[in-house]
């Protein structure tokens, strides 16, 4: 009897293990989001993200000539689509921002039309980044009038990082909207080893706090910033780093219906 009992223990263990082991195990992975900006614009390397098998994040710009196809290619290769919303820097070209950008001046109703079109002109997307803003984003009347249309359309927010003053966080908090920031900028130095090494500061701190965010870019750095990355990618393998959709970093797992706009 005292045999068959303890013949039972491993079965036992195991059914009782198995289920809460998993999840643990799930819990502990750790998980990376690379956010590749100015999508709709530039070329470079747009087909080697769009086509490639490194589940990225598409941070596609509104009003321009390949905002929707870059979106519907993205979409349709399982990619996950944000709106990349033109915000007014402090320095800069006013051509760098694209067509209808969110600039100081204008009134929160006219900036609230905008991020609604944005949405229009981007579909499939379920969150949205900055796309420069320096000044625009420590605008509280200007963050708090995106913010509001985030969570009236169910968006998370991403904030790029382009100002340490932002509202982004401040707000999207008190409203309660879904926000998390960017930790590295891959190709800020246009060349493959330069992005290798920001891979590995963003393997670094998601070792250290179990979530990283990088983002890189299309167009000029385009092809050398997606050779960094596929050139990273065995390292992230062995540090059992996965890289994830960025909405999969969110410590409340968004439903479903968050996500429809
Ligand atoms: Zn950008």
């Amino acid at each position: 009897m005292k045999r068959f009992a303890l013949c039972l223990i491993p079965f036992l263990l195991i059914s009782m293990q198995n289920p809460a082991s998993a999840e643990k195990n799930n819990e502990k992975q750790l998980k990376a989001a690379i956010i590749i900006d100015d999508f709709g614009g530039g070329t470079g390397g747009v087909k080697d993200f769009l086509e490639g098998d490194i589940p990225i994040t598409a941070a596609v710009m509104p009003f321009t000539e390949h905002s929707k196809k870059h979106a519907e290619w993205a979409h349709k290769n399982g990619i996950e689509v944000i709106v990349h919303l033109p915000m007014e820097p402090k320095k800069g070209k006013r051509s760098w921002l694209g067509p209808k950008p969110i600039t100081v001046d204008l009134p929160p109703k006219e900036v609230k039309k905008r991020v609604k079109e944005a949405l229009i002109s981007v579909p499939h997307a379920v969150g949205i980044n900055n796309h420069m803003g320096s000044l625009a984003v420590e605008n509280e009347d200007i963050v708090r009038a995106i913010v509001e249309v985030a969570k009236e359309k169910k968006l998370f927010i991403i904030d790029s990082g382009t100002s340490p003053k932002s509202k982004f966080p401040k707000v999207a908090e008190e409203m309660n909207v879904p926000i998390l920031k960017r930790d590295v900028f891959l190709d800020d130095i246009s060349s493959s080893s330069h992005v290798r090494k920001q891979m590995n500061r963003l393997a670094k701190i998601t070792e250290f706090t179990g979530k990283g965010i990088a983002i890189g870019h299309v167009g000029v750095t385009g092809k050398v910033c997606s050779i960094g990355i596929f050139q990273s990618m065995d390292e992230f393998e062995k540090r059992n780093i996965k890289i994830v959709p960025v909405s999969q970093l969110f410590s409340t797992k968004l439903t479903k219906q968050y996500f429809i706009p």
